[in-house]
């Protein structure tokens, strides 16, 4: 039924238990996940040096974020595509998705964002509205 399960990643506990379901869903249907994690884009008049500084270090944390899921997954005995993409998140997962031919989204329904009153962050509000695939939206608690 999945053979491409997209996780999207932001250092939040409700995308570490996206991270948790996807996981078991990968297993139970050996999919593949692939593990997004989308840093901001960097506007060009920062210039050189700050531009490919200020790159390098998304890049590390997106790393740094990317790499303990993966391992995690990978000792679950998953087969695991980490990609780290420039831009705004929801564009970036959605990106992927259709790039990818992906059959399911599993993301958090908040994320590190301070507006705590609402339901849903703007990134899993843009997805579940734009995704051509389903999309699973899984809550902190
Ligand atoms: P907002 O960002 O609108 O203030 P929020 O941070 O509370 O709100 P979202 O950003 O929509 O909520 O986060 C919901 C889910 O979207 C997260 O749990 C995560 O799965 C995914 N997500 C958020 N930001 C990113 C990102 N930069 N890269 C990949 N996935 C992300
Ligand atoms: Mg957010």
């Amino acid at each position: 039924m999945f053979q491409k399960i997209l996780v999207a990643v932001d250092d939040s506990p409700a995308a570490q238990k996206a991270v948790n379901y996807a996981a078991q869903l990968a297993k139970l249907t050996n999919a593949q996940i692939l593990i997004v994690h989308a840093y901001p884009k960097i506007p060009d008049y920062l210039g050189e040096p700050n531009l490919s500084q200020t790159i390098a270090r998304y890049l590390e944390k997106a790393e740094e974020l990317i790499e303990p899921v993966a391992t995690q997954l990978q000792e679950a005995g998953l087969d695991v595509i980490p990609e780290i993409l420039e831009g705004p998140p929801a564009d970036a997962i959605l990106r992927v998705a259709d790039a990818r031919n992906v059959d399911l989204i599993v993301m958090g329904a908040r994320g590190l964002g301070s507006v705590a009153s609402l339901l849903l962050g703007s990134v899993s509000q843009k997805v579940l509205a734009h995704a051509t695939c389903p999309v699973m939206i899984v809550r902190e608690s």
